[in-house]
């Protein structure tokens, strides 16, 4: 066969060859344990956790190792190409704080040395590899149709035979260049095919950074390496890309390791040396008492949206993604309460080798701790811009009050054990509403939330006495000695164990005098510490809602 005359005839516009592109993208200059990784998604649909945590861990192993992490967009289904996806993946990465040295910026913009960055710009380069691969007679053109290949299944199938393009009936492998030159001129479709070395009894074995070793049959099939549309094959581009690209670790999810056998062999017939493979585990929920994939239909938190409009902060949902990676993280955050959690260096040896339990109780906690140790500044600008979004109300009020809001936010906030009330940011309004004029004033109009064991006369009593005692510039000590005072005075036991001797004695506990302050000024049962809450109202606020008439 003349291999030159065949690629001449197949690729006539290729003049490049491989040395040009390795010229190109030269070996990258970096210290010997650097890591180049890369996230790789396809603009098929949205962001979902299962991506995100693929980019995370990459990111965070290129850059803990003084490494180089880039991102590339994968679009070489064009069917299956959803408008949008591309700026999806760039916000949600952004949003995440996974920054990226090199890769696709938006849809007409990319930044590093090693691009064109979008697979579907890069269709050059990979025709001089499938060419250089006709040279060498392990490429050629295949001229089926999908109809021929259905009825090659149905016949394998009924035979039980193995089913594909392989051994005899990979039909046109052994063509000759007069036949291939027959159908050319016809103007039929074909693909370009790999020629694979036909090794069925042999099995490829691989050493997963997260799997440990790993054996499986070689690859025997022909595999389509250009469609007819001349656009490579996932396989082909992942192989030419990682090379020039100087990936040294592909790190991605595990329903590519079925694929893997392929990868390896497409590398060692192009004569590239092949990166690392680690394949994270996918990530899994309880369902009743079972494990399952976390599922599109039914699980709101596989997309990236879900944390978004609750207002789960990035850092939490990083947090939480660092824990599921490795179980020795909550440890180090003991240690470390308060450096960002990708201070923690990620390994490999700490992954665990099954599905990634997600836990949205572990995540609501680890949350919590998250917005507990930000400062009340960073609460407020993080909460102003989801509620913009979320809760425009709110955020107008927030923005038209800026001091009183992060007043609002420092309640308890500097304190040893800072308070726990945010989970994520739609819980935040609850908390803070009564704050706020209005809302409060909204609020009582369907009556006070005083207990129902306290009546509206002991209300009136305690509140009427209450102003004259209450004075602003009183610490928090002193406002609680007046408290006490006052409670003991009106009738009420300084606590629940003097109450409990002798019931009969006492109007009620100290407690509810608090209670009939605190629902006074709040229309709840439950807040932040009084006295706080009293200080940030400042004082002409607290008198005009205590001198309300409680009918
Ligand atoms: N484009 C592939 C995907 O959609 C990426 C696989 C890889 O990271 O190699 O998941």
């Amino acid at each position: 066969m003349d291999y030159l005359k065949l690629a001449d005839l197949l690729l006539p516009t290729v003049c490049e060859t491989p040395e040009y592109y390795r010229t190109l993208y030269p070996k990258r200059n970096l210290k010997p344990n650097a890591m180049v990784t890369r996230y790789a998604p396809s603009p098929t649909g949205f962001q979902h956790l299962g991506g995100v945590f693929a980019a995370l861990i990459s990111e965070r192993l290129a850059h803990q190792s003084n490494g180089i992490f880039f991102f590339r967009v994968e679009d070489t289904d064009k069917k299956r190409e959803v408008v949008g996806a591309i700026e999806d993946s760039t916000n949600t990465l952004h949003d995440f704080g996974i920054n990226f040295d090199e890769g696709v910026v938006d849809s007409d913009s990319e930044k590093g040395a090693y691009g064109p960055y979008k697979q579907s710009d890069r269709i050059k380069i990979y025709h001089t590899f499938v060419k250089s691969l006709i040279l060498k007679g392990l490429a050629y053109p295949c001229f089926c149709t999908e109809e021929d290949l259905d009825n090659t299944r149905k016949i394998q199938q009924e035979a039980k035979i193995n089913t594909g393009y392989h051994g005899k009936w990979a039909v046109h492998r052994n063509s000759s260049l007069d036949e291939i030159m027959v159908e050319l001129s016809k103007g039929t479709p074909f693909v370009i095919r790999l020629r694979s070395p036909e090794n069925t009894d042999k099995r490829v074995v691989c050493n997963d950074l997260i799997k440990g070793t790993i054996s499986m049959p070689e690859n025997d099939q022909d595999i389509v390496i250009l469609k007819t549309n001349g656009i490579p094959t996932y396989h082909f581009a992942h192989a030419i890309d990682d090379y020039l690209m100087g990936t040294t670790h592909v790190i991605r999810g595990e329903e590519w390791l079925s694929s893997l056998p392929i990868h390896l062999q497409l590398f060692e017939l192009l004569g590239f040396t092949p990166p690392e493979y680690a394949h994270i585990p996918t990530i899994m929920k309880m369902d009743g008492t079972s494990k399952r994939k976390l599922s599109k239909r039914k699980d709101p938190e596989i997309s990236v949206d879900f944390y978004k409009s609750q207002g789960y902060p990035f850092m939490s949902v990083t947090e939480y993604l660092i824990n599921l990676v490795n179980s020795d993280f909550q440890e180090w955050r003991t240690q470390n309460p308060l450096v960002p959690c990708t201070s923690f260096n990620i390994s490999f040896e700490n992954m665990s080798k099954s599905g990634a339990l997600f836990d949205i109780l572990k995540l609501n906690d680890i949350s919590k701790n998250v917005i507990a140790t930000m400062d009340a500044d960073l609460v407020y600008d993080l909460y102003l811009s989801w509620a913009k979004v979320y809760n425009t109300t709110i955020a107008t009020k927030l923005i038209e009050n800026e001091d009183y809001s992060k007043k609002i936010f420092n309640i308890e906030r500097l304190n040893e054990k800072p308070r726990k009330d945010f989970v994520k940011w739609l819980d935040v309004a609850q908390h803070i509403e009564f704050f706020f004029d209005d809302f409060y004033k909204n609020s009582i109009k369907d009556g006070y939330n005083f207990p129902d064991h306290i009546t509206i006369e002991d209300v009136n009593s305690v509140l009427t006495s209450y102003i004259d005692v209450y004075d602003y510039s009183h610490d928090n000590d002193t406002w609680f000695a007046t408290l006490k005072e006052l409670s003991v005075k009106l009738g009420y036991a300084k606590n629940a164990k003097t109450f409990k001797k002798n019931p009969e004695l006492y109007k009620g506990i100290l407690s509810d005098v608090a209670t009939i302050v605190r629902v006074a000024l709040t229309n709840k049962v439950q807040t932040q510490d009084l006295h706080e809450v009293m200080q940030v109202m400042g004082e002409a606020r607290v008198i005009e809602r205590l001198s309300q008439k409680f009918i």
